[in-house]
Formats: structure tokens, sequence, C-alpha cells
């Protein structure tokens, strides 16, 4: 059994990101800057989300997509390979630059933008938790036609649906289709 991955802010950042996106809201895609530079404040993340700019949006999408890839992959060396592929893009390495105020201070590479340093929090987030909990966590939703990502936090590690809702769902139509074969 593996460990639980916590629950840190840079994660939970990276689930905004991705529950942006879910086939059961409407509309689905309900991404927008004001929204992930509210979670970044919420957080205290706020010195990476605010530099993001409406310009941004597009690169925000894909980089979801990207890391959605992550979770939807097949197995565990699939979901490994596609995180590698994203952490080699967004967080290759780490650079020593000097503050304002002449202090140093890490920052991660490569920065084409303001979307490179909240890509590599985001994506450096989910290798943390793939490192602590393994692959095995990252899973989407069983329950059609959710498939929204999740990470599994259970003590178990067996979770198989997004949220409460969706395993109801679940629940209920396979209650129906017992039913209807009985
Ligand atoms: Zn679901």
């Amino acid at each position: 059994m593996s460990a639980v991955p916590p629950l840190e802010p840079a994660l939970r950042l990276a689930v905004t990101l991705l529950h942006s996106y879910w086939v059961l809201q409407e509309p689905a895609d309900q991404l927008s800057v004001a929204r992930i530079r509210a979670a970044g404040r919420d957080l205290d993340l706020a010195e990476v989300t605010d530099p993001l700019g409406e310009d941004d949006l597009p690169r925000l999408r894909e980089l979801r997509e990207r890391l959605y890839q992550v979770f939807a992959a097949p197995d565990p060396a699939a979901r490994l390979a596609t995180l590698n592929g994203v952490l080699a893009e967004v967080s290759a390495g780490t650079a020593v630059e000097s503050g304002p105020d002449a202090t140093l201070r890490l920052t991660p590479l490569p920065r084409p933008g303001p979307v490179g340093p909240f890509a590599a929090l985001v994506a450096g987030a989910l290798a943390r938790a793939a490192a602590t909990g393994g692959t095995d966590r990252f899973g989407v939703c069983a329950a059609d036609p959710c498939r929204a990502p999740y990470l599994d936090r259970t003590r178990a590690g067996r979770q198989r649906y997004c949220c409460e809702l969706c395993n109801n769902r679940a629940a209920a139509a396979a209650y129906r289709s017992r039913s209807r074969r009985g």
C-alpha cells in the first residue's frame, strides 16, 4: 500500500486547473485567468498566478490537456512517461537568479512567459505526488460520461470515481441494470 500524497497548495492549484474542465458542468470549460489567479491568492501562490494574463489562456488550456493525459494514460508506466514528458518541457532544471533586493532565489527553467513558472509549479506538484504515492493513484473517473481526472488520496488507494456524485450515479446505474436483468 502506497503513501497518501499530501494535499499541498501547489497540488491544489493543479487540481483547480484540471477540474476547470468537466463534461458534467455547463459550460464544460470554465477555465479563466481570473479563476486561476483567485485560486493562487487563496493558496498563497499569487506570485506564480498573478503574472498570468488573458493571452496565456490558450497555453493554460494546452497545459491542462497535457496534465490530463498523465491521468488518462492506460497504465502506471505510461502515466510516468507522460508526466516526465511534461516535466522535461516545463521544469527541465532550476536556475539561481537574484531578486530585486539582490538576494538569490531558485527559479525553475525554462521561463518563456508567466505560464512557465506556473506550469513548472503544477507539474512539479504532480511529480511529488507521483513520487510519494505512485502513479497508481492517478486515474480518471470510471463513471460515464465524466472521465474527470482524480488523484486517489484514500488510504487503500482503490478510488474509481472522481466524487461522491459520480460514485452514487454509477451505483444507481448498476442497480438499474441488475433490476432489468433480474
Ligand atoms: Zn466523475
